[in-house]
């Protein structure tokens, strides 16, 4: 056995970019046998106390008076390898300190260091041999639904058996004499989402694409190892696809991580997994208390759990034998962090699987152009479903023009087709669903004299009118007020609403369909905790006739009742001031209009716009995405934007805009030496937002085709406007690689 040296590598738990680097300690004799790579430790660091990670060891410490670590603080080291390597990559790749990025790893930062596990053994039923020849034997009903429930359950934990099949403990004992059964006692992972009773029937074949996809998938595991794009229309089937890769996983020793766009709004998968998969799965999210968040760390750790679903940060979960990562609705905006480190989940998945020899599966109807990019280039695979389950048609999308409705005398937020549709469907006793990307009732108000908008005071943004007309309300700090008489700008009374937000839609659905009973789906409705699962349940089960929502009802829901998709205003997202608003607006409508017609019955959907010649909205009626992408990758190539070249936006924010706009000038102008003829720098401007909770902010954007080069220039630029005192303290520099908007 080597002799461990005695002197470690220690990232300092201090998120400064000062002292983003690894110093050198030795480890006392005393505490030799606890220092491990991963351990929290405590340390002098400079005159005063301070935490930090081990991540290595040395046998030369690079200074002469070496400090001693003086206590080792977490019992287990709390990072493996691969999550410590995996954050020094990100720490170079997305230019923050490594420290943030292993803070943001753990579900409670290294806070959790001083946590302990606490396990649970419970008693766990399983069919013996002998189970399986059930037909010959004597046993009563009560006992052959245990049997029953075990062979699609095994290994289910005693009491979950009785609960679930209603058996009494006799039964269970008969059972147990007779050999049938066994049951032994195991450490369990207590499950916070409990034994609900999830039902969902397993597919007994597989369709011919979905048998080719998951082939093409275990070949690419075997041998390439290349990222797959899973490009599989809406209805086509991808869960399937997934949790059969995962069994493989399961079957291999293998761990395997799904990614979600957003675990309160994914019931659905959640339901199928926690079905499928049982107590092998683990699901994180936000509403886990901090030991449970723990407990399933420290189990995923020690490798009892074999699945971990969750959203963003899931992909850190501390898989030891990671075999498998896959991403749903890979083109989700949500897996952008938007607070540092500001990484996306999709860069930071493929070079986790990379460096784990893991294979990357990102799933999408409506990939973004950059994965598609990649597929078509070669360098991802490309596995393609083309047909719906069944061969169910796609829905038929009608454009209905409403400058027309207008012109024609008709006032309502609803076409006069859109109407007659709804009567229909509801007398059919069909489900509905409405989409509009804009909650409230009206999206805001001004005065008819001077033109004066209602503004937030703290943010550069109109107030939004809630509650019928009584509020206005901030969708950016929560601001609100009542709404005023008269004009606060000249004193006029003409104060009038505009705009339509959900909370109109549903009034207006109330008007139209008295009897229907409907539902609203936005972040007013769905604040409380397990709101948006009633709502989905609800759906699912009947009880809704109308869904009203915001995109949030956009996202892979199952519904199979729904025949008819109102889409209330498709220029809401066609016309925002941003290089991705097309493709925004393409994957939102492919989406929303992917919720039809996934049953036996076919589906329609009502598409309203101002303008219904747009291209984008063309191509999104016909769910023609290589039309759209081909149309879009032109664009981006003629103006140098992903994946023709990328950028990086550094954010500046201060309280006054004065001395703001003084220092982000000097500091542009140090940036600005160290770059390139070949980066184009835009700005500083204004940011887009140009005040947030009174914080003015400023912006200059890089783009480059070199991300490394302009990294590096970005990075001492930086450092010179430091050491010569800029900017001032109280202005905050936030750079941002890759940025999404
Ligand atoms: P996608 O995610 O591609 O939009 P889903 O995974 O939600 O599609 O599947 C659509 C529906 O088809 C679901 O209700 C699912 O249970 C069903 N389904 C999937 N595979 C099969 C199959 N092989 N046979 C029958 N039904 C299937
Ligand atoms: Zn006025
Ligand atoms: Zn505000």
């Amino acid at each position: 056995m080597p002799v461990r040296s005695q002197f470690v590598e220690v990232i300092v738990n201090k998120a400064v970019e000062a002292v983003d680097r690894i110093f050198h300690y030795q480890v006392p004799d005393r505490l030799k046998e606890n220092v491990k790579i991963g351990s929290v430790v405590a340390m002098p660091f400079g005159r005063e106390k301070s935490e930090g990670i081990v991540v290595g060891f040395v046998d030369e410490p690079e200074v002469k008076s070496i400090k001693e670590i003086q206590a080792v603080l977490s019992p287990a080291p709390l990072f493996h390898k691969d999550l410590i390597d995996l954050a020094c990559w990100m720490g170079d790749y997305y230019m923050c300190p490594k420290v943030s990025a292993l803070q943001c790893m753990l579900p409670a930062g290294l806070k959790m260091a001083n946590e302990k596990v606490s396990a649970k053994a419970v008693d766990c039923a399983y069919l013996c041999d002998a189970g399986s020849n059930l037909p010959l034997m004597k046993v009563g009903p009560k006992q052959k639904e245990i049997v029953n429930y075990l062979q699609v359950h095994h290994g289910s934990p005693v009491s979950q058996v009785l609960s679930e099949t209603g058996a009494p403990r006799s039964s269970l004992k008969s059972l147990l004499s007779k050999g049938l059964i066994r049951v032994s006692r195991e450490e369990i992972y207590r499950d916070p989402y409990g034994v609900k009773n999830f039902i969902t029937s397993v597919p007994e074949v597989l369709t011919k694409e979905q048998e080719a996809a998951v082939q093409a998938m275990e070949e690419e595991y075997v041998s390439g190892k290349k990222p797959v794009l899973l490009f599989g229309v809406t209805g086509s089937g991808k869960t399937e696809v997934y949790l059969r890769l995962i069994e493989k996983m399961i079957y291999l020793g293998k761990q395997s991580i799904v990614l979600v766009p957003e675990i309160a709004l994914t019931p659905q998968l959640v339901a199928v997994f926690k079905s499928r998969l049982g107590e092998k799965v683990a699901v994180l999210h936000s509403g886990l208390s901090l030991g449970e968040r723990r407990d399933a760390w420290m189990h995923i750790a020690l490798g009892q759990i074999r699945v971990v679903v969750g959203a963003r940060s899931a992909v850190f979960a501390p898989c030891p034998n990671l075999g498998l990562i896959i991403m749903d609705e890979e083109h989700e905006q949500s897996y952008k962090q938007d607070n540092i480190p500001r990484f996306h989940t999709r860069e930071v998945a493929k070079e986790r699987c990379r460096m784990q020899g893991a294979l990357f599966v990102m799933g999408s109807a409506t990939p973004s152009v950059e994965t598609y990019y990649q597929a078509v280039q070669g360098a991802y695979r490309l596995v393609t479903m083309e047909k719906r389950i069944a061969n169910r048609p796609l829905p038929f999308v009608h454009i209905v023009d409403m400058r027309q409705e207008l012109r024609q005398g008709n006032r309502s937020i609803f076409s006069r087709l859109l109407q007659d549709k709804m009567v229909q469907r509801f007398a059919r006793k069909e489900q509905i669903l409405l989409f509009l990307n804009r909650r409230g009732y009206h999206t805001f108000v001004s005065c008819r004299d001077c033109g004066f908008v209602l503004q937030c005071p703290h943010c550069n943004i109109s107030l939004t009118s809630h509650g019928g007309n009584s509020r206005l309300k901030c969708h950016y700090c929560g601001y609100s007020i009542a709404v005023p008489n008269i004009c606060p700008q000249c004193g006029s009374g003409a104060i009038r609403h505009f705009g339509t937000g959900t909370e109109r839609v549903e009034e207006e659905v109330k008007r139209l369909l008295p009897q229907a009973r409907i539902a609203r789906a936005d972040a007013d409705t769905t604040s409380r905790k397990g709101a948006y699962d009633e709502i989905y349940f609800g759906v699912k089960k009947g009880e809704i006739d109308v869904l009203v929502g915001t995109q949030m009802i956009a996202k892979g829901l199952d519904f199979p009742q729904v025949t008819l998709v109102g889409i209330i205003s498709a220029d809401l997202s066609l016309h925002l001031p941003e290089m991705r608003a097309g493709e925004r607006a393409f994957q939102l409508i492919t989406q929303v209009a992917g919720r039809a017609g996934r049953g036996e019955l076919p589906g329609e959907v009502v598409l309203q716009t101002y303008s219904p010649e747009d291209p984008t909205l063309i191509s999104a009626s016909k769910q023609d995405y290589g039309g759209y992408y081909r149309n879009e990758i032109m664009k981006r190539e003629t103006s140098g934007y992903p994946p023709f070249g990328t950028m990086i936006r550094v954010l500046f924010s201060g309280e006054g805009l004065t001395v703001l706009a003084k220092n982000v000038e000097i500091v542009a102008r140090y940036i600005g030496t160290e770059l390139t003829a070949n980066e184009e720098i835009l700005g500083p401007a204004p940011a887009p937002l140009e005040k947030i909770k009174d914080r003015y902010r400023m912006q200059m954007v890089i783009k480059t085709n070199d991300l490394a080069r302009t990294r590096s220039g970005l990075a001492r630029g930086l450092e010179q406007a430091r050491r010569d005192g800029f900017p001032h303290k109280n202005i905050l520099i936030a750079i941002d690689v890759e940025p999404l908007n």
